[in-house]
């Protein structure tokens, strides 16, 4: 007992001073940033979403639904982004996505985890990542959104459903498709793999951008039973009319 508890010290000691000897630098300014993957000063200076729809995230005035979501409401009913999808939030997410950089797992799981406490609601039952098919998994090797919802799990004690929820088809890429092609495209995309019980959950991807993915994961879940869908993600696409 005594052996393995030195044992863990010296480990301790040893990450602190290596991370002492080896400064981390922000990647954004390459200034030392001994915390986190981004110094406080670029942190700060990212395009934080403060007011918007509740429903879909769109930037707004005061706190509501916006004209959009009053019309035609999306299936989800309510949606919460950190960040407006643009630069260098979407460098940040590139690195996120392609490079493993776990460092910005942890980063924007725990500045999701704050706006969610901050809202002082209940808590989802689930958190569902959106899935992407078995051979996209295959090739990139890991769900980017799977490693945000199990990070946010830890932060928030609600468990992951990472099997539920599965994509019955290998859509193409969103990118470089129009609107109407989008939504074709991801028509039946979703389905379940087995019976949810679940009547509230959260769905987790990384970039809201038309929000044709969440929307259809949201109605594929809403069909089998869940009474109430939250979409949380990191950054949502802010496009000017
Ligand atoms: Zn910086
Ligand atoms: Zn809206």
């Amino acid at each position: 007992m005594m052996a393995r508890n030195f044992r863990a010290v010296v480990t301790h000691r040893l990450a602190e001073l290596y991370s002492k000897l080896l400064p981390i630098p922000c990647f954004l300014c390459g200034d030392f940033s001994p915390d986190d993957v981004l110094c406080s000063a670029c942190a700060d200076e990212l395009p934080w979403l403060d007011t918007c729809c509740q429903q879909c995230a769109i930037p707004l005035n005061e706190t509501g639904i916006c004209g959009q979501c009053l019309q035609q409401p999306p299936p989800q009913q309510s949606t919460v982004a950190l960040f407006r999808y643009e630069a260098p939030v979407n460098h940040c997410i590139a690195a996120f996505k392609f490079h493993q950089q776990l460092a910005f797992t942890q980063l924007f799981a725990r500045l999701l985890a704050d706006k969610i406490h901050q809202r002082h609601q209940p808590l989802p039952e689930i958190l569902i990542p959106v899935p992407l098919h078995p051979s996209r998994l295959r090739e990139r090797g890991y769900n980017q959104s799977a490693q945000l919802a199990a990070a946010l799990s830890r932060r928030l004690g609600v468990a992951t459903d990472k099997h539920g929820l599965i994509r019955q088809r290998n859509t193409s890429p969103q990118s470089g498709l129009s609107g109407k092609q989008r939504k074709r495209n991801l028509k039946q995309a979703f389905a379940v793999a087995k019976a949810l019980p679940y009547k509230h959950v959260a769905l987790v991807d990384d970039v809201y951008t038309t929000g044709h993915t969440v929307a259809e994961a949201s109605r594929c879940l809403q069909q089998n039973g869940i009474e109430t869908v939250e979409v949380w993600t990191i950054a949502r696409a802010i496009r000017h009319y």
